[in-house]
């Protein structure tokens, strides 16, 4: 197999091994590291069809993180991909009404951040141990909610490393924050900041790219490193569950083989989508990629117009895992239709940090020709909560809702009869209370947590460990800051002042 190696997307680096980006996260020059070349899967879909969700997770990962040996990657999987999850198919398929969903809320998080974040700390450590690093990895992470949690578990514990997550105090489900607030393990610390996602995203990559402190923490025996869907050891495995649900689909004989199908994805950060998109660039069968977004469009006004722009209001919806401004992944989407030009790509970026705003050229909008962008409104989110359960008796989340009603919008419009998967990110268990409210307006006055049982009634549906679990858990992180003390509470958790 033909090596790949990695290039910042701003070309400020090249030629970095799969294990040196893993361990990096963010290029020292603010870019996104991107493999120089997206590999082709050579392995037929008929025999993908026959495999476990571990066996397509090696063959995807294999294309890609070529400096690993078949024993390391196959130790990560396996470490990963086991009995955290509740369910041996891992990302199950289920067919409701005419739709399929992929259900990638059976780890221990309950949201889709777990398919990357169990296996990241594999992936981060075991790349740390062919550089021969001595330092500690310190992860640090700005979360809209679910990748915090998603994160801490995976880290917590796991020997050489730290990790810290911000979220913001106001921008997260009451479920979601308990969850993290709770999280065990000394190397764990997490802090709430007076400020949005955004902001505690600016502020984690203000920290990434602060030469001076990153000196200081070296000197300490400490190195920096990103759980955020800009490490390229999150978005990997995040192509995985892509080629596992065609897979699914041919295996049950819903699909023949070739036949393109339809992924909806509900988008933030762009990470997920993107993933989609570098599955069908690897030759897997996907028609349109349909990029889902809650009244925070900022997306689906770039697709229309080809200018993207964060200066907007910022809105709280009930899908806060998408309350985003600054989706951070499609600054590897932009690199490829720049035609990987990576001085254009980094003006652009320049102009969206100074600006707060970019206009693509007409060349690179023929570029987005893969996907279709529209959004829902809160109301038409509850409204395809509703929907789908009076409709199917299947409860879905917001965010998956979103995803519902765009497909239902991109139906209305083009008339596509393609089959579509509709990526489940979140288990309703999360997010109770928009997702009760949705189905029933007596159930608006409850709380998120009095719901869970509720719901359980409602649907049947057992209840997670992982919300059993943190019922009766004590908090123990309880520290919040401004969002310009980011780089100060750092210092001082990993006594370097
Ligand atoms: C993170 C998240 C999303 C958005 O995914 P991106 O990769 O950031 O686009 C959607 N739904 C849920 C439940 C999430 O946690």
């Amino acid at each position: 197999m033909s090596q790949i190696l990695y290039n910042s997307t701003r070309g400020g680096e090249t030629g970095v091994t799969a294990s040196q980006a893993i361990v990096k996260g963010l290029a020292s020059d603010g870019g996104l590291f991107v493999p120089a070349r997206i590999p082709a899967m050579d392995v037929p879909l008929a025999a993908l069809s026959r495999m476990s969700y571990k066996e397509v997770a090696y063959e995807v990962m294999s294309r890609f993180y070529t400096d690993f040996t078949e024993e390391e990657l196959k130790h990560c999987i396996d470490g990963a991909y086991d009995a955290k999850f509740d369910t041996e198919a891992i990302a199950p398929v289920v067919k409701k009404g005419g739709t399929w969903y992929l259900e990638l809320f059976h780890g221990a998080t309950i949201a889709f951040k777990d398919m990357a974040l169990s296996i990241l700390p594999y992936l981060m450590t075991t790349a740390a141990r062919k550089l021969a690093m001595d330092q500690e990895i310190v992860i640090l992470a700005a979360t809209s909610g679910d990748t915090g949690k998603a994160a801490l578990a995976g880290f917590a514990d796991v020997p050489g490393t730290r990790i810290i997550v911000f979220y913001p105090k106001d921008g997260v489900s009451p479920i979601q924050k308990h969850q993290m607030v709770t999280q065990k393990g000394a190397n764990t610390y997490v802090v709430g900041i007076e400020g949005n996602f955004d902001d505690a995203q600016s502020g984690v990559k203000a920290i990434f790219s602060d030469k001076a402190f990153k000196e200081q923490l070296a000197e300490s025996g400490y190195v920096f490193s990103s759980a955020n869907s800009i490490n390229i050891g999150r978005l990997i495995p995040q192509v995985v569950y892509y080629f596992y649900a065609y897979a699914r689909l041919l295996a049950q004989g819903d699909i023949q083989e070739g036949e393109a199908i339809n992924a909806a994805v509900p988008t933030g950060n762009f990470g997920n989508i993107l993933a989609a998109y570098y599955a069908k660039r690897m030759g897997l069968p996907i028609g349109k990629l349909l990029c889902a977004s809650n009244d925070n469009k900022v997306l689906y006004d770039f697709m229309r117009s080809g200018e993207y722009d964060r200066n907007r209001e910022f809105h709280l919806t009930i899908s806060p895992s998408m309350d985003i401004l600054v989706s951070s992944n499609l600054e590897r989407l932009v690199y490829e239709i720049a035609g990987e030009d990576p001085d254009q790509t980094r003006a652009l970026m320049e102009a969206l940090f100074h600006a707060g705003s970019y206009a693509i050229t007409s060349g690179m909008k023929d570029g987005l020709a893969d996907f279709y962008g529209n959004y829902a409104s809160e109301e038409e989110t509850s409204g395809a909560i509703r929907k789908v359960f009076e409709q199917t008796g299947y409860l879905i989340d917001p965010h998956t809702a979103v995803a519902s009603c765009v497909l239902d919008k991109y139906i209305d419009e083009t008339g596509d009869e393609a089959k579509t998967v509709v990526v489940s990110t979140a288990s309703p268990y999360k997010f109770t209370r928009s997702t009760m409210a949705a189905v029933d307006a007596k159930y608006a006055g409850m709380e998120d947590f009095d719901l869970i049982k509720e719901m359980h009634q409602l649907t049947g549906v057992a209840v997670p460990a992982a919300i059993t679990e943190i019922l009766e858990a004590p908090v123990l992180h309880k520290d919040i800051c401004q969002k310009d003390e980011m780089k100060k509470v750092v210092a001082a958790f990993l006594k370097t002042e």
